[in-house]
């Protein structure tokens, strides 16, 4: 079960030899380093770089990427430093270390106000999405883990996967890390309702599945009958999380959940989706209004399959979801298969690095020169990334549907500060550390004199940058004027500082 270095090597079949060396170079270095730490479980913590490092590989993602996930921890917790990252991997892995490293410490407070920031805040100040993916991955191996951890702190990780990671992994359309994550949380978050929805299915589990695999065969001998050649079928229970979902809106009955059983047929071609659509609505009856086509009009987040539910000879109403292998791997990987090599098919390996239409959508949080000039650039934006962008205007939302806050997050005017408590303050572009006091408190704000920021002492008119540490400074002296009207970008501060003068006058 644990991973080994040559288990990663073997899985990137996809990577030349000097990657495969870079990553073995990366696992010498991790390996050293966390010499002696031990994990929770009492295993040696080498075998937590390494399961992260394992499944990047099988999730397909560059060299680069799988390097710095082995390294992940080794500036956080070991005697290993940025310098060092910096002269043995370069500038592209530092800054993917770093990148993680600056996320592993956020925390989650609790409140809704810090949750929304924090899921903001996870694309706002990412400014590689390869960051983001090492850091789901990082948290599935920890929640994979998590039966280790003192009870105490188990309903908390497990609170922040659901309120945060799951969230940010549904929107990236990160489906397989997304299910995985969500049912790990589930009984340490909810334990009455995970014990519920387990014995509403428990007792029929078998039979289900039994089922589903009645019908997988015989829609695969029927398609096998007719001309299509090349496709492939796969039975999927519905995750308990998801479910659980879905029962609390349909008065716990599974009868009004309807797919709860599903199956995937994966064929060629666009045009054989559709085939395939028509020789299931021929077999089997199509319940009305189920049909979904979300190849013509995607999800939000990039979503594509052809979906049907049917009533089956056996007793069970299953959906149907057909898709092709690219939007089969799109459903799986989400944003992360833009990252991944292209195998195969062009014969021979073909890296697709094209993240930097991902930050040209961010622009305000800027590329790091270094970083670009070190990585090709290649900018071709997906169309699904247009249609979010298009979305926002004609949202319409359907249940599974989360909120419209995807691509608020690229387009926001927002920047993201930290209190030394690594709390998080959202304010918009231009606010300065006058608008941070007050948002801080009325009090703080109505005797700032100055603040730390990064370390460094500025003054209250000082614009703030996304990603600031920022300390307040204050006097009793100090008091609101005029003037500081002049820099006070928030309204909230503006009515405070005007409330303050009419009192004074
Ligand atoms: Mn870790």
């Amino acid at each position: 079960m644990t991973a080994t270095i040559k288990d990663i090597l073997t899985t990137m079949t996809y990577a030349t030899a000097d990657e495969k060396a870079l990553v073995e170079r990366a696992f010498m270095v991790a390996d050293k380093a966390h010499d002696g730490q031990l994990r929770k479980s009492g295993e040696p913590y080498i075998i937590h770089p390494l399961a992260i490092g394992k499944m990047l590989a099988e999730m397909g993602v560059d060299a680069a990427t799988v390097a710095a996930g082995i390294l992940h921890d080794t500036i956080e917790d070991t005697a290993v430093t940025s310098d060092d990252i910096k002269r043995d991997f370069g500038d592209e892995i530092l800054f993917l270390v770093e990148g993680v490293t600056k996320l592993g410490g956020v925390r989650y407070r609790g409140t809704d106000r810090h949750n929304e920031s924090l899921r903001r805040l996870f694309v706002a100040t990412s400014r590689d999405i390869r960051i983001l993916i090492i850091k789901l991955v990082d948290r599935l191996h920890n929640m994979r883990t998590l039966q280790h951890v003192a009870k105490e702190k188990q309903f908390r990780i497990a609170q922040e996967t659901l309120q945060i990671y799951v969230p940010v992994a549904h929107r990236l359309g990160i489906g397989r890390l997304r299910k995985e994550l969500e049912d790990l949380a589930f009984p340490y978050v909810y334990p009455d309702d995970h014990e519920r929805v387990l014995a509403l299915t428990r007792e029929h589990r078998k039979h289900d599945e039994a089922m589903l695999e009645k019908c997988r065969k015989a829609l695969q001998r029927r398609l096998g009958e007719l001309t299509l050649t090349n496709f492939r079928t796969s039975g999927r229970v519905k995750g308990l999380y998801s479910l659980y979902q879905k029962l609390k809106r349909r008065h716990w009955d599974m009868n009004n959940v309807y797919d709860y059983l599903a199956i995937r047929v994966i064929v060629g071609s666009v045009e054989e989706c559709y085939q395939v659509l028509g020789i299931i609505h021929e077999l089997w009856r199509p319940m009305p209004g189920r049909i979904k086509d979300y190849i013509a009009f995607p999800k939000p987040n990039g979503y594509r399959s052809l979906h049907t539910t049917v009533a089956t000879p056996y007793d069970r109403v299953v959906e149907i979801q057909i898709r092709t292998e690219d939007m089969h791997r799109a459903a799986e990987l989400g944003i992360a298969s833009h990252l991944v090599y292209k195998t195969q098919q062009n014969g021979g390996p073909n890296v697709t690095k094209n993240e930097s239409w991902f930050r040209s959508l961010i622009p305000r949080f800027g590329k790091t020169p270094e970083v670009v000039a070190a990585r090709p650039e290649a900018v071709t934006i997906p169309d699904w990334i247009k249609a979010v962008a298009t979305s926002y205007t004609h949202h319409d939302v359907t249940d599974d549907d989360f909120d419209d806050a995807l691509h608020q997050d690229f387009f926001s005017t927002r920047i993201f500060v930290f209190t030394p408590n690594n709390d998080v303050v959202d304010l918009p572009v231009n606010a300065t550390v006058v608008d941070f006091a007050f948002e801080i408190h009325s009090d703080i704000g109505e005797h700032v004199s100055g603040a730390r920021v990064n370390g460094k002492f500025v003054g209250i008119d000082t614009a703030l940058k996304n990603g600031d540490r920022v300390e307040i400074e204050t006097s009793e002296r100090s008091h609101p004027t005029y003037k500081w009207l002049e820099f006070a970008k928030t309204s909230e501060a503006r009515r405070k500082i005007r409330a303050y003068l009419k009192k004074a006058a």
